[in-house]
Order: structure tokens, then C-alpha cells, then sequence
């Protein structure tokens, strides 16, 4: 089964929706540990993604993702904009002049992980997306490499992305704004692995929509 841009709409739209059904709780996370404006920021970015959606579809999955990450580093801010944005357009240089199926996508997805520990200087075990994001990328290129149906695969990738999500909740938080907490960083879920693992989840749950 192959995915086309034409699928960005939809998956936007999902990601939208999820991210104002748990605003409240995630704000309360980010006002716990850090200041408060995850979800505002996160939305203004979603907001832009919505109003250039029907153009970004039209798009190749490269000059999709550029323009995408272009989108979040400008309207985002925060920390989570410019690593948003380094994500996406790491993406794009990956997948520059490929098609994209399964196993393209989770080395696609693995080099944009790559620049976004690099641009935050951040690896796993920091209380950051991160805890979500390289879990849920050594998955999705482990599955890929052995060969799983997609309707599995889509289900564990949510199952690895809420245990990476919760996998913050004790850990000491060593970078952005919750490190000045020290100590008492421990205790909360990370704001931001909380919004990846939402925004992760409601991707796979429209792409499993797509396999039944
Ligand atoms: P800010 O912290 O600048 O207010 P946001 O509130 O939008 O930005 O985003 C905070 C989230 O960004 C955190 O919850 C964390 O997941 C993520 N984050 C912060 N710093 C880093 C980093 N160096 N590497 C990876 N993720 C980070
Ligand atoms: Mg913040």
C-alpha cells in the first residue's frame, strides 16, 4: 500500500482535532514543568498547516514536507517550533527524489529524528518529544525491515509512542525549560512527548482507517 500528499488534509485535520480535544490537560503539563504555551504554540502552527493544506497536497512528498517544516519553524516559536521545523525539512532532504512506501517512509522519518537530537542536542531518557519520537522511528524501521501487516504495525506504533509518553513522567528533565526545575522536573509527563504521542496516534488511526 502506497500513501500520497493527497492524504495531508485529512491527517492535519485529525492532528488538529486531537491536539484541541486534550488542550486543557497538556497545557496543564507544560504549566507543571514548563510555561504554559505548548498548545498555543503547537496550534498556531496547525492553524497555518490547515490554511495551506489543500497546496501542500498537491505537492511530492519532498517539497510537502519542506514546505510543512518551513510552516511550523515560522508560525510555531518556542523551542518545539525550530525542532518541529528541523524535523520536517530533514524529512525533505531525506526523501528528495523517492517514492515513498513503508520502508522509505521509516528511514525518511529516522533522518528527521537524527537532526532534531542534533539540532537539541537531546538523545532518549531527557523528558522530551524525543522519549516518543526515537522509540516510535526504531520501531516503525524494525517492523519495516521484518515485514508487518499495517493494520499491526499502526496499532503498536501507538502502543510504543503512549509508553514512550509515559516513560517521561519520572524521569529528571535535563533540557529545555523544565531542567531549571532539576529534581523537581520528576513527577510530570513532558508536555511536548505528550502532544508527539497524541499527534502520532491520530495519524495511525486515520492510516489504519485507510487499511480496513
Ligand atoms: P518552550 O519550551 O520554548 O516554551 P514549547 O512549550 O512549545 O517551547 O515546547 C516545549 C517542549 O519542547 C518540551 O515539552 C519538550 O518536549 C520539547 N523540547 C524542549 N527542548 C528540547 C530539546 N532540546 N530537544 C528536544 N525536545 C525539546
Ligand atoms: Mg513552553
Amino acid at each position: 500500500m502506497s500513501f500520497s500528499p493527497s492524504l495531508l488534509p485529512e491527517l492535519i485535520q485529525s492532528i488538529a482535532t486531537t491536539i484541541e480535544t486534550n488542550a486543557e490537560e497538556v497545557t496543564a503539563l507544560d504549566q507543571a514543568i514548563g510555561d504554559g504555551d505548548h498548545v498555543t504554540n503547537l496550534q498556531r502552527g496547525i492553524q497555518a498547516l490547515i490554511e495551506q493544506s489543500n497546496t501542500i497536497s498537491q505537492l511530492d512528498w519532498s517539497e510537502a514536507f519542506k514546505k510543512t517544516g518551513m510552516i511550523l519553524m515560522s508560525t510555531i516559536g518556542g523551542a518545539s517550533g525550530s525542532l518541529y521545523g528541523t524535523l520536517f525539512i530533514s524529512m525533505s532532504k531525506a526523501a528528495a527524489d523517492q517514492d515513498i512506501n513503508l520502508h522509505r517512509f521509516a528511514e525518511v522519518y529516522a533522518a528527521g529524528v537524527e537532526a532534531v537530537k542534533q539540532r537539541g542536542k537531546t538523545d532518549i531518557g531527557e523528558k522530551t518529544m524525543l522519549d516518543v519520537h526515537i522509540p516510535v522511528s526504531e520501531y516503525l524501521q524494525q517492523a519495516a525491515t521484518n515485514g508487518v501487516v499495517l493494520a499491526d504495525l499502526l496499532e503498536e506504533i501507538k502502543q510504543v509512542a503512549i509508553e514512550g509518553m509515559e516513560s517521561t513522567r519520572e524521569m529528571l528533565a535535563t533540557k529545555g525549560r523544565a531542567s531549571f526545575l532539576g529534581e523537581r522536573s520528576r513527577g510530570h509527563i513532558d508536555a511536548g512527548a505528550r502532544t508527539s504521542q497524541l499527534m502520532i496516534c491520530a495519524i495511525a488511526d486515520v492510516l489504519g482507517g485507510l487499511t480496513e
